[in-house]
């Protein structure tokens, strides 16, 4: 039946060659009006409501799609995106001259070479020049940044913007949303995508599964976006890549085991039943997050060991401070900062649970620690003046923005978590999955932590957001066009 009437609507489509991609999709959705069944035809579908999946069936939306559906196997919209601290990284000389910083393209390319080695140049390039622009297409979707360029975490140059009011990326979802409401594209929870499957030549079907019935239905559509996050909360998958990072080390989505980690690497399963290619597996970013780490920035917190020293450049990149952390007894850190410094998004939640203290004294503090009262003062003083004289220290670092002086003190312990995925799906620069032999995959594309093979080792602080944002906007333009394309020929 559901074959009948598509094989009718493309009857109906076949005579409309020279009509306009409008025309085309007007009579697509034709089809899905005469569909009886529980799903019904889209032209573009998009698995995921995090970052890169609602960038990608807004701008599906907005460049002519007309039916859009989002689907997410979680009770609430937003995956990692929603938990994110809301750092995005860009690269816009003329908005970053306003408050005196220098950057390009080019210096953009560099510094994700210095922090993930073999990076994917091509689309590393299409991520920075596209950056800019999209931050204004951010801005023209209802959200507000707030004025303030700063260095991120895990970043090597003032290039971030954050939520305005420092509310986490779980603004840029709540507002994306609203968007995409507005522009009629439907969003269906507690659905989750089950198997992808070529249905014609010019057409992919997607086995859903209604979490709340318990029931499965199919659903079209000549274009898929796979925007289902990264693979971190698979245990199985990670350790097939990675056999030391066992069920002991939690992920910063679920530091306690009270969540149920949307991370387990769906769509490259999916994907993978129509051939699609997996790159840098192996390539997983650990993170101290959890702790006592509560500033977004860098430049105002320091790191020490269980014997109160310092033993790491805290402005270093990601990779760096957590092979630091590795090598020390326990695994285990302090992070200290002080009254003065502005702190994170997630500040609150941590001291709710208990993982960041306040001591009104360096000798409270170190006594809490349980380290030498002696030995942290002078770890703080050599910091500080370091600090005051703005000089390199002897763990290389440059960047100081305060000193570390003012109690009340804040600090916790912190250990490495399975943060981000950089392995995943091969894509090229139009976010086209590709398969095993380097073709592309019509009709599947593939946005977000989901894509893998592009950062190297380690990815600079706020380019995970960047990267649902740039690489979401080129998914839905394509899938859009693919659409419309696949429309026309019908
Ligand atoms: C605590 C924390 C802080 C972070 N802070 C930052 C930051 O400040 N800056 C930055 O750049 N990056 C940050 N990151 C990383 C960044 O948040 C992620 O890389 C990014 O949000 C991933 O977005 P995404 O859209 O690809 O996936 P997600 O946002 O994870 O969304 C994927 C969605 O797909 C859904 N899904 C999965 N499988 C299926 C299926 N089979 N069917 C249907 N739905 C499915 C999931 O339920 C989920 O909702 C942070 C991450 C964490 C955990």
């Amino acid at each position: 039946m559901i074959r009948r009437r598509w094989l009718s609507g493309i009857c109906c489509l076949s005579v409309m060659n020279m009509l306009s991609l409008r025309s085309a999709f007007a009579a697509a959705q034709l089809v899905q009006e005469q569909s009886d069944v529980a799903g019904g035809m889209f032209d573009v579908i998009v698995v995921g409501s995090g970052m890169a999946g609602h960038c990608a069936a807004i701008s599906a939306k907005l460049s002519g799609a007309r039916r859009v559906l989002i689907v997410d196997k979680a009770p609430l919209a937003g995956g990692h995106t929603a938990l994110a601290s809301g750092s995005i990284a860009f690269v816009d000389a003329r908005r970053q001259a306003r408050q005196g910083i220098e950057d390009s393209v080019e210096k953009f390319i560099e510094d994700a070479r210095a922090a993930g080695g073999d990076i994917n140049e091509e689309i590393v390039r299409c991520f920075a020049q596209n950056s800019g622009p999209a931050i204004d297409w951010l801005q023209s979707q209802g959200v507000r940044f707030a004025p303030n360029i700063f260095r991120a975490y895990g970043g090597l140059h003032p290039r971030c913007l954050t939520a305005f009011g420092n509310i986490g990326a779980r603004y840029y979802i709540s507002k994306l949303h609203e968007k995409s409401r507005e522009l009629g594209i439907e969003t269906r929870l507690l659905t989750k995508a089950e198997g992808l499957h070529r249905f014609e030549e010019n057409l992919l079907a997607l086995r859903l599964l209604d979490k709340r019935t318990n029931s499965e239905y199919m659903v079209q559509a000549p274009s898929i976006v796979l925007a289902t996050g990264g693979f971190g909360a698979n245990l199985a998958l990670r350790m097939r890549y990675r056999p030391e990072l066992d069920h002991e080390i939690p992920t910063t989505a679920n530091p306690r085991g009270l969540a149920e980690d949307p991370a387990t690497g769906d769509g490259l399963f999916l994907a993978q039943s129509l051939g699609a290619a997996w790159a840098d597996m192996d390539r997983i970013v650990m993170l101290s997050y959890w702790g006592g780490r509560m500033l977004d920035y860098i430049g105002a917190e320091i790191y020490v060991d269980s014997e109160g020293r310092r033993f790491v450049d805290e402005t270093a990149t990601t990779s760096k401070i957590a092979k630091a952390i590795a090598a020390l007894a326990g695994r285990s850190m302090f992070v200290i900062t002080d009254a003065k410094s502005d702190k994170g998004v997630n500040v609150g939640a941590k001291i709710a649970a208990g993982s960041i203290h306040r001591s009104d004294s360096v000798a409270e503090m170190a006594c809490e620690m349980k380290v030498s009262a002696v030995q942290l003062q002078r770890t703080l003083d050599e910091y500080n003046k370091c600090a005051q004289d703005n000089k390199q220290d002897r763990f290389g670092r440059r960047t100081y923005l305060q000193t570390i002086d003012q109690p009340p003190f804040y600090w916790g312990q912190e250990r490495l978590m399975v943060h981000a995925t950089l392995g995943g799906l091969s894509t090229d620069a139009k976010a086209r999955v590709q398969s095993e032999s380097g073709s592309v995959i019509e009709g599947l594309f593939a946005s977000g932590e989901v894509a893998g093979g592009i950062w190297g080792s380690d990815r600079l602080g706020g380019t995970g957001l960047l990267q649902c944002l740039v690489q979401g906007k080129i998914a839905g333009i394509e899938a859009a066009r693919c659409a419309a394309v696949s429309a026309r020929r019908s």
